[in-house]
Parts: structure tokens; C-alpha cells; sequence
């Protein structure tokens, strides 16, 4: 169904939080490839879209300035807890969050494990830089803003406005290095399209998030530490060893295929969950879910297959899994379910 904006109405209220990227970034003119994330505020980059003001009342914070590089777990906390607070509030209708793109499916997915409102949470950015010729950021901007305040955005999780598509944060991952086309929803295909603020839904997300998330950052400061080993033919099993020395509590292997790894490194991750140390079997593969069981034996070695999720989000998952004591088992379930 398509939404159109009816200025007859009063206009919903939006918080926009800039954490900084290339949407805030400068370049030293209008066609150079190299530029600074995380340069221009929030307030300069509302003005820089006057347009908003007839579809939305809104207001900027500045929670960051950085390149997503950068963005830290500090960051994400603050972000999600201010989120909380914002939504939790009756006249706020919704939440913009402008991230750069490089990590932004990390900030999506952990906002959707983490933010318990069922109001809009979109998240944009920009692919070129506030100066250079097209810059993408303004549009992106506009139409992240008219998500927001749209209720029909409501309950479908943390969404990513870019390119005029709406990814859920479960599903999207960043594809290309420079393309404005870059997110794409591989394995469940989008949630919707938005053009020029008028959007239009085709789905509402499969797996839980936000208003039935069953994760709290309540007294939660510091996650604990899980690190990615990348797959590779002849890869050195010692990495895994070089984790669990430098105290990781999970181990997420980005596995060739389907979550595979070399048989002398399967011998190590098998020693370290024994030890403890929670392995998880993702894949490099960019699309297609890991499998329990297929061609390495998860019920004996104590492994646990991330189902749908690519290495950086099932790493986010087993970080928030692990502020509690869980089971194997539950800790499957979770992949499962999130
Ligand atoms: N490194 C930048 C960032 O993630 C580039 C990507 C972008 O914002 O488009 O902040």
C-alpha cells in the first residue's frame, strides 16, 4: 500500500542522531574519490534539507562523529539506550539514525536485538560525500525521515533506508565498496521501497527484534569479546589458539561454504569449545544459511551453526547471548530465532 504524506495532518515528531560517515563528510572538491567521514553536523545536514520541515517535525542530536570504521560498542549502547528513551516518549513518532554504511548492518542488528519500542528506528547514510557532485545523503535523508514518520514502519523492526530501498536490519548487507547501490537483502529481499517520501511495504521481518527481542542493556557497559576467524584453503588453525589466548569468549568462524573450515582447525575450534569458548560456523559465502550437522558434526564437537546470519551480525548476536549463562542449546535456539 502506498503512503502519501497529508499535510492536513499534524506532523509527526522525529529525533534524527548522527553518528557521523561519509553522509557527514567533506571531500576537498566536488569530484575527488578521497574525503573525511564525520565532518558536518547534524544540524548543518537537517538545514541542508529544508524539505524535511513539510513532512516532519524534527530535531537533531549529535551522538558521534566518526567514519563507521569507528564506531565502537560504547556507541552502540549509548545509541540504543537514547533510543529507548526517545521512543518511550508519547510525542516522539520515530527515530533517524545516520551511520555510515561500512558497519552500519552491525548498528542495525544490534539496535534490533536491543531497542524494545515498536516505533520506526530507520537508519541512513550516504555513499558520496556531502560536497561531491550527486551526493546521495540528502535524498537518503529525506526518505529516512518519511519512513520514520510513516506508523505504517511501525513493528518491522530496525529499518535501513538507502537508494530509495528499505532493508530490514536482519536481512541487508552492504555489497559494494562505492556503488550508491551497495545494500542489498540477499536471502529475504526487501521490506519495502520509499521514492521521494512516499513509501510502499511488501513484508514485515521474519525473526524477532525490538518490541519481542528478549535482549536488555539494562547495567550492560562492556559486551564480552568474541572475534572472527576468516576461512581460507590452508588457513592456520593457530588463530583460533591466538583468540582464546587473547581471552575471547566466542569464536565466530567466517567458514568457506556452508561453515566449513580445514580439518586441522576444526581439531582446535573443537578444543576450544571444550574449553569453553563458544564456536559458531558462519560463512564468507555472502548469501545462503549454515547449516547444523551437514558436512561437520556440530552435535559432537559443540558447535553452533548461525542459520541466516553473515559473520559480523551472528558475531553481535553471540556477544548479547553471552551476557547470560546459556546452554548450546539455547544458544542455537537463539540463532534460530533472531
Ligand atoms: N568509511 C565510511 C563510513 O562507513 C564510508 C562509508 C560510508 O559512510 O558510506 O563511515
Amino acid at each position: 500500500m502506498q503512503t502519501n504524506h497529508d499535510d492536513s495532518k499534524a506532523k509527526a515528531e522525529v529525533v534524527v542522531l548522527a553518528t557521523g560517515g561519509t553522509i557527514a563528510g567533506t571531500a576537498g572538491s566536488a569530484t575527488r574519490a578521497d574525503y573525511t567521514s564525520g565532518r558536518v553536523t547534524v544540524d548543518a545536514m537537517i538545514a541542508a534539507v529544508p524539505q524535511i520541515r513539510e513532512i516532519a517535525r524534527v530535531r537533531g542530536e549529535q551522538l558521534a562523529n566518526v567514519g563507521s570504521q569507528d564506531i565502537t560498542f560504547a556507541i552502540m549502547i549509548a545509541l540504543a539506550n537514547r533510543i529507548n528513551n526517545l521512543l518511550a516518549e508519547k510525542h516522539n513518532h520515530g527515530v533517524v539514525v545516520t551511520h555510515g554504511t561500512d558497519t552500519m548492518e552491525e548498528t542495525a542488528h544490534f539496535l534490533n536485538l536491543t531497542v524494545a519500542s515498536r516505533k520506526p528506528v530507520v537508519m541512513t547514510g550516504a555513499m558520496r560525500p556531502a560536497t561531491a557532485i550527486s551526493a546521495d545523503g540528502p535524498l537518503n535523508l529525506y526518505n529516512a525521515v518519511a519512513v520514520a514518520a510513516d506508523p505504517q514502519a511501525a513493528e518491522r523492526g530496525v529499518l535501513v533506508v538507502m537508494n530509495d530501498r528499505i532493508h530490514g536490519a536482519h536481512s541487508l548487507t552492504k555489497s559494494n565498496t562505492t556503488s550508491v547501490e551497495t545494500f542489498i537483502s540477499p536471502v529475504n529481499g526487501l521490506i519495502g521501497t520509499v521514492n521521494y517520501g512516499r513509501s510502499e511495504y511488501f513484508r514485515r521481518p521474519f525473526r524477532r527484534h525490538t518490541f519481542n527481542s528478549e535482549f536488555s542493556l539494562d547495567g550492560v557497559s562492556v559486551l564480552p569479546r568474541v572475534d572472527i576467524v576468516h576461512a581460507c584453503a590452508d588457513m592456520p588453525p593457530d588463530l583460533i589458539d591466538a583468540s582464546v589466548e587473547r581471552g575471547a569468549r566466542g569464536i565466530v568462524i567466517a567458514g568457506d561454504g556452508n561453515g566449513n573450515m580445514n580439518a586441522a582447525t576444526i581439531e582446535r575450534a573443537a578444543r576450544a569449545a571444550a574449553g569453553g569458548v563458544l564456536i559458531v560456523r558462519s560463512s564468507r559465502v555472502p548469501t545462503g544459511n549454515v547449516g547444523r550437522n551437514v558436512e561437520i558434526d556440530d552435535d559432537r564437537l559443540g558447535f553452533v551453526a548461525s542459520d541466516e546470519l553473515n559473520p559480523v551480525k551472528a558475531r553481535i548476536l553471540l556477544m548479547l547471548a553471552l551476557l547470560k549463562k546459556r546452554s548450546l542449546e539455547e544458544i542455537q535456539r537463539l540463532f534460530y530465532e533472531y
